[in-house]
């Protein structure tokens, strides 16, 4: 067997712990979030941005399956990274940052703001001039649309080709289908960066310390799976139907990690409501709702069976693979197993496409895949 090389559109790096300490002026830096550990291990006193809360340290097992999932060498390492993507058969990449999370607990708009820069001032250092197959994803204040704006004018100068976008902005800031974050849109437009949603990324209540659990009980765990795919779908639901993306014809979104089957269905759906509603429809859009969906939203997915035939049969052609690399729910160790079984049986032009075409149009300046000439193992 030949292995299938493939370019991600979802995977993940952790910055230094000190990532935003390094680089911030002391006044700032005091604000960023720190944690105290009780004697006895199971709670923490953490204080970010002027507030203090306590949580309960996640169990054993729970800390078990976080190490479990980062355990490879080139999540926090550069240049070993590559090593990793050779053995995986995986390219280029869409890389997203990790210390994200926080940001929805940051109140003070110079925090946010500094805290993104400073992520992105170490991605520009450290990680963009490894290797050009990292598409790294700079980071913006979804606080304030100014500083957005500012920040991916930022980007764009220094090189970067997408932004990550949380699923929801700021708790405290408008929602993205409101006029507020037209400049923005326009930005990335003009900028050409790809806007790069992760699923699962709506901001969370860190001080409740209940992260990713919407649901308790039985089924708790395959539904808080679940749940985080929606985050992804209600993102470009809102960029379709607030006449963003049709406003703004060049301006391209990625979902990563939440399937590719369900554009056909909610193009569907918006297409449904646009015209069965019509007298309450506001604003009017130039083009088909399902056809800004379908063109202009792009899907990663990793183990969706599905999503084949989706690019197949249903007429949606935006689909590419993501291996979600280093996370568990990812194809790390057995990427070209994984690849063998969705694409074996697919069309060629259906395979090139998922593995390299869709991922090249977004990013055409990734240096091509070599030949595949190594024979592995089936
Ligand atoms: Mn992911």
């Amino acid at each position: 067997m030949l292995k299938m090389w493939t370019n991600s559109g979802d995977s993940h790096f952790i910055e230094p712990d000190d990532v935003w300490t390094a680089r911030l002026p002391k006044a700032l830096a005091d604000l960023t979030p720190k944690a105290v550990k009780d004697p006895d291990g199971e709670w923490e006193t953490v204080s970010v941005d002027g507030q203090t809360f306590r949580r309960r340290l996640p169990s054993s097992a729970a800390v078990k399956f976080v190490a479990d999932s980062h355990r490879p060498q080139g999540v926090r390492d550069p240049a070993a990274r590559l090593a990793d993507l050779d053995r995986e058969g995986v390219w280029g990449e869409v890389i997203f940052p990790s210390l994200g999370m926080w940001s929805a607990t940051f109140r003070t708009p110079e925090l946010l703001r500094a805290c993104m820069r400073a992520s992105n001032q170490y991605a520009l250092e450290e990680l963009l001039p490894v290797s050009a197959r990292y598409v790294v994803t700079g980071q913006v204040s979804t606080l304030r649309p100014g500083d957005a704006v500012e920040e991916i004018e930022w980007l764009a100068e220094n090189g970067f080709r997408a932004v990550f976008l949380p699923t929801t902005p700021h708790p405290s800031a408008a929602d993205w289908n409101r006029d507020d974050w037209e400049p923005l849109w326009a930005a990335c437009e003009q900028a050409g960066l790809v806007v790069a949603f992760h699923i699962g990324t709506d901001p969370v209540d860190v001080t409740s310390g209940g992260l990713g659990q919407t649901y308790r009980g039985p089924g708790g765990a395959v539904m808080n799976y679940a749940e985080t795919t929606f985050s992804g779908q209600r993102a470009a639901m809102k960029l379709v139907a607030s006449g963003a993306l049709d406003r703004h014809p060049d301006l391209k979104v990625l979902i990563s990690e939440g399937g590719a089957s369900w554009i056909p269905f909610l193009g569907d759906r918006l297409r449904e409501g646009y015209r069965q509603h019509h007298v309450a429809v506001r604003p009017k859009l130039s083009r088909d709702p399902k056809e800004i969906l379908m063109t202009q939203v792009y899907a990663s997915f990793q183990h969706d069976e599905t999503a084949v035939p989706t690019c197949e049969a249903l007429g949606y052609r935006n689909v590419m693979f993501g291996s979600d690399y280093p996370h568990m729910e990812g194809t790390f160790g057995h990427t070209q197993k994984t690849l063998q079984g969705l694409l074996a049986d697919a069309r060629p032009e259906t395979r090139q496409r998922i593995t390299q075409g869709t991922f090249y149009e977004l990013f055409p300046d990734v240096p091509p895949v070599p030949a595949s000439t190594d024979v592995i193992d089936g």
